[in-house]
């Protein structure tokens, strides 16, 4: 096979593209069925034995299907997107993985493991508003009876979409012994951030995905006539909320954190009346559950009720040591170490004890969830050689 990187790209690059608007390929739509059809054709093309797991993500497995005796070495993506996204977020993993494959093949490499690509489904989670859906359903984090009754926002549930996918919703779910037949796990993602731009390098080695947190702040007010009430009496959210977005910005860059208010709720949202009150959320992420701390703390004045929090995730050292030497030879030195604020699905199998491991391609514009997201050719090459000398060690891991 020869077919490079930048071919397979173009292949793709008709589904669900909006121009300017970027690429919006949501899960089980028309454009995912496309994408998933264009998966099960690499696959096939290639020789791969082509499944579905019980949670819809896709497999195209190199030496046959593993066993718990013989565990794979796997590798994959995402090809799903947000609502006008890039064109690599999710996808660069995917054909990288294909395109790495290519190049073992074409080098005469034979695996000793089975060595598997997968597509995860719903990664971004963008329409039934749960990340990492294929993932979490697959490791059993989320119930699959609740996951088939959640709708999207025009109240298609999950299982009528996955029937139009021939899906079968009764056999939906956890998927143990799949799970058990993966030794280790690589995931190749464009980063997402500025990181690798600053220091010089095509290629990063991640080392764990930061904590997130989700809380939301409640300011009360009055509700007052906008023409009558003289402002010394005024009792007015939005002054307290200009305080909470100066004190939420500079406590996030007094501890090396991002936080982020990125909705509001204004009650009764009216242009005429003095609000009775504003629901903000916080967003707040750091490397360190400490500095996520202390941004809370920081802000306790305006108790922020917590609505969610997921904890830091460390990718295995291991692998990701085994990874990083594979990586320092092929491009001739050692890739630096980063940490991301952006959830993946290697964190949900790493967290389901997978032994896992991501690697980073160079984002120019450090932008994300963006049309303007961007790698060069050359980046994206040097990832595919990059991912192929890793899976080839990895194979080579027991020996
Ligand atoms: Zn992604």
């Amino acid at each position: 096979m020869h077919i490079s990187l930048q071919d397979l790209f173009e292949q793709i690059d008709g589904i669900g593209n909006g121009g300017e608007l970027g690429y919006t390929r949501l899960a089980w739509t028309e454009e995912d069925a496309q994408l998933r059809a264009w998966f099960r054709e690499q696959a096939e093309l290639r020789g791969l034995l082509y499944e579905v797991d019980r949670a819809g993500n896709q497999w195209a497995w190199w030496g046959g299907r593993p066993t718990p005796e013989d565990p794979a070495i796997t590798t994959g993506s995402h090809l799903d997107s947000v609502p006008g996204g890039g064109q690599f977020d999710g996808p660069l993993g995917v054909l990288s993985a294909l395109a790495a494959i290519d190049l073992l093949r074409d080098q005469g490499f034979e695996p000793r493991h089975p060595i598997g690509i997968v597509n995860t489904s719903d990664e971004e989670g963008a329409r039934f508003g749960i990340a990492c859906f294929g993932t979490r359903v697959l490791t059993g984090v989320i119930d699959p009876d609740q996951a088939l009754a959640r709708a999207d926002a025009d109240g298609i549930t999950l299982a009528e979409a996955l029937d139009e996918h021939e899906i079968d919703t009764d056999d939906y779910g956890a998927d143990p012994m799949l799970l058990k037949s993966i030794a280790c796990h690589l995931e190749l993602h464009v980063e997402q951030g500025y990181a690798l731009g600053e220091i010089g390098s095509p290629i990063a080695v991640a080392s764990h995905i930061w904590p997130h947190g989700r809380w939301e702040v409640r300011l009360q007010g009055e509700s007052n006539h906008a023409g009558t009430t003289p402002m010394g009496r005024r009792c007015d959210p939005m002054n307290q909320l200009a305080d909470l977005i100066v004190a939420v910005r500079e406590s996030a860059v007094r501890h090396d954190a991002v936080a982020t208010i990125g909705r509001l709720t204004v009650i009764p949202n009216g242009v005429n009346v003095i609000a009775a009150a504003v629901i903000a959320s916080l967003d707040v992420r750091a490397s360190h559950e400490d500095a996520v701390g202390a941004v809370l703390a920081d802000l306790a004045r305006f108790a922020p009720r917590r609505e969610s929090w997921t904890a830091s995730t460390y990718f295995d050292t291991s692998v990701s040591g085994i990874v990083s030497q594979a990586v320092s030879e092929e491009i001739g030195s050692v890739p630096p170490v980063l940490g991301t604020g952006a959830g993946h699905d290697a964190g949900v199998l790493q967290n389901a004890g997978v032994p896992t491991a991501m690697l980073f391609v160079r984002n120019t514009t450090g932008a994300s969830h963006t049309p303007a997201e961007h790698a060069d050719p050359e980046d994206c090459e040097t990832g595919v050689v990059a991912l192929a000398a890793a899976l080839q060690t990895m194979d080579a891991g027991d020996e």
